[in-house]
């Protein structure tokens, strides 16, 4: 991951920073492990940043950074919505030096001391590709993260529950029935979370569909759910309830809107739509969408509890709560006559003037 060094970018960054509203950006580099990560702080009006740390093979900084900036506005607007005393943060890291000769403990202990080092303004957890479970040293090095065995350990869960509570609020709104029986679910991405909100949905009476690139999750989550297994592309076609998007970002654009033959969108997946014609285009083929932040926010909600000293019961009746936060999203969106993406933005930019 080579960086960004001609002044062209540099000004191109700043300018970004400032439209989008960033604080910070930060770009380490460590010699002796290869590790090379971006971390960008987005606002901490609310409180210090928390955001995840992403693990993906970036194929240029350029990707890294707009991920970076990207999912730490999001985790902005998602702390605020949850109505958390914290700020939006995040880092991505990838193309590490050396990679088969260091194991995936001692990066993670490097890249805890690097944000040691570096970071006074946030705390992370974790993200998408880390699966890892960090022994005692690696604990050691990262003890401004959250997120950890010996926390509240991994979020994906509550992330699911989250998702779920806020997908009967969906139900409701669209259909004036929130109840699972029967209803038609595709998820597209069963990877942590989305295997354990399968689990919650078939427990609740849903007819499932699936979809993942690796075929083994595939496999596991129809044999315990008796889930359909489709194909990746045809996810977007199966006539369904509700489409959930559990895998990447930015999977809602013009190429896929109109394959869809649902009439709610509720996943876990940051940044689902591509950009913002894509809700014009679902509000156009009247799909329902749910914001993303707002119906996803269960992990980090999860999260922050350690900073009460953590109680899994107290957790997951905030998670409860998305439900509530998604009624008063589509009541917004319905009063101002607006669309549900634009009523939570109102509703979380609200939320930081308030807390100014
Ligand atoms: P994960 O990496 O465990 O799972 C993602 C799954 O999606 C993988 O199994 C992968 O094979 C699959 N996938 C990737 N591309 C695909 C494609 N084109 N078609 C079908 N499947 C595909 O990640 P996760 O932790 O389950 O998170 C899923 C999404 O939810 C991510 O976008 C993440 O940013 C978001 N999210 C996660 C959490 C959390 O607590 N883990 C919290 C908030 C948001």
């Amino acid at each position: 991951m080579s960086c960004p060094t001609k002044r062209k970018d540099k000004m191109n960054l700043f300018e970004q920073m400032k439209t989008e509203g960033h604080e910070r950006v930060l770009f380490c580099s460590d010699r002796a492990s290869g590790l090379q990560a971006i971390i960008a702080i987005h606002n901490t009006q609310l409180g210090p940043a928390l955001g995840g740390c992403r693990m993906w093979p970036y194929p240029d900084a350029a990707a890294a950074l707009t991920d970076a900036l990207r999912l730490s506005r999001a985790m902005t607007y998602k702390a605020a919505m949850a109505d958390l005393p914290l700020g939006g943060g995040k880092a991505s890291s990838g193309a590490i030096r050396k990679r088969e000769e260091r194991s995936k403990v001692d990066r993670f202990r490097q890249r805890g001391r690097l944000a040691r080092r570096t970071v006074h303004r946030g705390r992370r957890c974790r993200d998408r590709s880390c699966r890892y479970r960090p022994d005692a040293s690696g604990d050691a090095a990262c003890r401004r993260t959250s997120g950890r065995k010996r926390g509240s350990g991994d979020p994906s869960p509550a992330t699911a529950y989250g998702v779920f509570c806020g997908m009967r609020a969906a139900l409701e709104e669209r259909f004036g029935d929130g109840s699972f029986q029967g209803r038609k679910i595709a998820i597209q991405g069963i990877g942590k979370v989305g295997y354990a909100l399968a689990l919650l949905l078939h427990k609740a009476g849903a007819k499932l569909y699936v979809c993942d690139m690796d075929p083994e999750r595939v496999a596991a989550i129809c044999k315990v759910t008796g889930a359909d297994p489709l194909l990746g592309h045809e996810i977007y076609r199966v006539e369904c309830d509700i489409f959930s998007p559990c895998a990447l970002g930015g999977f809602l654009n013009e190429r896929t809107i109109p394959r869809l033959s649902c009439e709610i969108i509720a996943g876990a997946a940051n940044n689902q739509l591509e950009n913002p014609k894509a809700a014009i285009l679902l509000k156009d083929r009247n799909i329902l969408y749910t914001p993303d932040y707002v119906l996803n926010a269960g992990g980090l909600i999860n999260i922050a509890e350690e900073l009460n000293g953590y109680s899994k019961e107290k957790a997951y009746q905030k998670i409860e709560a998305i439900y509530d936060r998604l009624k008063e999203v589509f009541a917004f969106a319905k009063k101002a006559s607006i669309l549900p993406s634009e009523a939570a933005d109102r509703l979380a930019e609200a939320r930081l003037a308030a807390g100014k």
